[in-house]
């Protein structure tokens, strides 16, 4: 049986064990050569900062957008950036942090496509 999946520490989405990484598995972060030439860097972690503080001045169950994220830290060129804050909002689901929603429903963000919106992780209540 090969090993569970794992998240990508650059894209955020889960990936499988490969037999080509059998003798480093322990070792790998990233689901592709790609992810790994983009792995996290300052703007990405700002990203990240800004999508849990915009939902920290919101109420439990309000929502951002990766759009208004990435308004909100390059205001000048965010439109290049709504991808890169979709990724970090993967990430912040993978920490536990946060969750993404479409149409209201809790999504996997390994496998959702097309518009998301972002909120805190929801406490069982
Ligand atoms: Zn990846």
């Amino acid at each position: 049986m090969s090993p569970p999946d794992r998240i990508c520490a650059s894209c955020g989405r889960a990936f499988s064990w490969r037999r080509a990484w059998a003798d480093r598995w322990e070792e790998v972060r990233y689901c592709s050569k790609g992810c790994r030439r983009h792995r996290p860097g300052p703007l990405d972690r700002a990203l990240e900062a800004e999508i849990l503080a915009l939902l920290g001045q919101r109420s439990r169950r309000a929502v951002v957008t990766p759009e208004e994220v990435a308004r909100a830290v390059r205001p000048g060129d965010w439109s290049a950036h709504t991808e890169r804050t979709r990724r970090a909002a993967r990430r912040l689901v993978a920490s536990g942090a946060v969750e993404l929603l479409q149409k209201g429903r809790v999504v996997d963000p390994s496998t959702a496509r097309g518009p998301v919106q972002i909120r805190r992780a929801q406490e069982a209540s």
